[in-house]
């Protein structure tokens, strides 16, 4: 090779192609060029003079690595392509689980029910929202040891122990569902929880994850225990006058049937007789009441309006009472003559006002005066009864409007179920009213209706 060395030859041979092989024949037998020529790249190293069959032998075993070498790159390159291929799944698969854990927590955020999923190691993995408030727990990642410290009772008011506690019980293993707990807040606050309990265990039946669910039942409680309260208080209420009934109807049959009394005087019997009228009256009212109050919760207040006045519906209300107690009232003239037109429900008005005006009569001494007072401002009419009677006290003012509330002094004046309250606020609110009520212990109370003053509408 003239003008090139073939050591210069091999380098560039190499550097075009570096699989190309390349054997080197050469005069030159010495270690040192042989070493040198194999680092320039080539493949074999024959000295001369030519042996053919060591120079075949030589590219059969090049022909041989060549290929071999090929396929390993070809492998390798196969290798790559699906590393690359299962790193872009396994990063879409991550993707996908995200998504999937975000949808999965926004769907937990959502629901009523608390979630808390706890692993074996106290980590809490998962508390939603509704569980934190529940639990009244007010760190954001809070750790199974933290849960375990708020104050859980049974429903004896006994503190539980942390393996009686529902996450306890369910990282013990245990399924259960309708587990009844209390949790007592730091402000003395009592929730009512009903909890389940499940968890997933690995292929050793090991405890992996512990779920626990829990459903707050406190209002639900409330509401049972307040229906039995009122069936009682119900049944107790009608029981008086059915029994007074009865006892009058007893007595007049009994004397009747004497053979010996030639008749009842007439005096007495018109007495039973009429308190036997009271006492059907009385029940009969507090049917109205049980009803009237049972189709405005169920049903809403629907009203029927029409145009009148309230100084006309108070007039109605005070002659639907009897004289004596009509004589105890006094109504002071409106101010204003125009002022007090409504477009109002007036029969409803009307037995709200009733219902003021002899609550006010009977909670108050019999000489003393029910004061009705007008009042109106350009868009409102105003009208206050005001008595001087036994008076309410501040914490049952609070609750005056609520369902068979009855004040401590009021249960034995108390004649019908206590709902009429309860009706008339239902009835004011449905008309864009107002009913409040200012009382003093011994001194009296002023029950004010506020409603809004409306001419019909043309
Ligand atoms: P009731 O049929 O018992 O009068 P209400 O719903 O009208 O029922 O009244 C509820 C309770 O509010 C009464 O039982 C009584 O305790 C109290 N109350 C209502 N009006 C007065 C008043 N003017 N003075 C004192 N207490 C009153």
């Amino acid at each position: 090779m003239p003008g090139v060395h073939g050591l210069h030859l091999c380098q560039r041979l190499h550097e075009i192609d570096p699989d190309l092989p390349v054997i080197v024949i050469t005069g030159h037998s010495d270690m040192p060029s042989a070493i040198q020529s194999l680092r320039a790249g080539a493949e074999d190293y024959v000295v001369k003079p030519l042996n053919v069959d060591a120079v075949l032998v030589g590219i059969e075993r090049a022909i041989a690595r060549r290929i071999a070498r090929r396929k390993q790159q070809d492998l390798l390159r196969t290798l790559n392509e699906r590393l690359v291929l299962s790193s872009v799944r396994e990063q879409e698969h991550a993707e996908a689980e995200q998504h999937q854990r975000t949808q999965l927590n926004a769907l937990l955020e959502k629901l009523t029910e608390g979630v808390v999923i706890v692993d074996p190691s106290g980590r809490v993995l998962m508390i939603n929202d509704a569980a934190r408030d529940m639990l009244g727990c007010v760190e954001e990642c809070p750790t199974v040891d933290a849960l375990h410290s708020l104050e859980i009772q049974d429903l004896q008011g006994q503190p539980l122990s942390s393996k009686q506690h529902p996450i306890g019980r369910a990282l013990g293993g245990e399924q259960f569902a309708g587990y009844e707990v209390m949790r007592v807040r730091p402000n003395g606050e009592r929730r009512h929880v009903v909890s389940t309990g499940t968890q997933l265990k690995d292929s050793k039946g090991t405890v992996a994850l512990a779920i626990v669910v829990l459903r707050d039942v406190t209002e639900q409680w409330r509401l049972e225990q307040q229906r039995d309260e009122y069936l009682a208080l119900i049944s107790h209420d009608l029981r008086d006058p059915l029994g007074a009934l009865l006892m009058f109807l007893d007595t007049l049959s009994s004397m009747e049937k004497k053979e010996e009394v030639p008749r009842i005087p007439i005096a007495l019997r018109g007495t039973l007789i009429e308190r036997c009228v009271r006492n059907c009256k009385r029940m009969t009212a507090m049917l109205q009441e049980l009803t009237e109050a049972t189709s405005l919760e169920s049903r809403g207040v629907s009203l029927q309006r029409k145009a009148c006045d309230l100084r006309g519906l108070v007039a109605r209300a005070v002659d639907s009472l009897d004289d004596a107690r009509t004589g105890r009232i006094t109504v002071e003239p409106a101010a204003d003559a125009s002022s007090y037109a409504l477009f109002a429900d007036a029969s409803r008005l009307e037995r709200v006002i009733t219902n003021l005006l002899t609550n006010a009569l009977k909670y108050s001494a019999e000489d003393t005066q029910v004061t009705v007072r007008f009042a109106h401002t350009g868009s409102e009419v105003m009208l206050d009864v005001i008595d001087r009677g036994i008076g309410i006290a501040p914490e049952s003012v609070k609750r005056l409007f609520e369902r068979y509330y009855r004040t401590t002094g009021g249960k034995a004046r108390a004649e019908g179920l206590c709902l009429g309250l309860y009706i008339a606020g239902l009835i004011i609110a449905a008309h864009g009213g107002r009913i409040g009520v200012s009382s003093e212990v011994g001194r009296g109370s002023t029950f004010t209706l506020i409603l809004p003053s409306q001419a019909a509408p043309a």
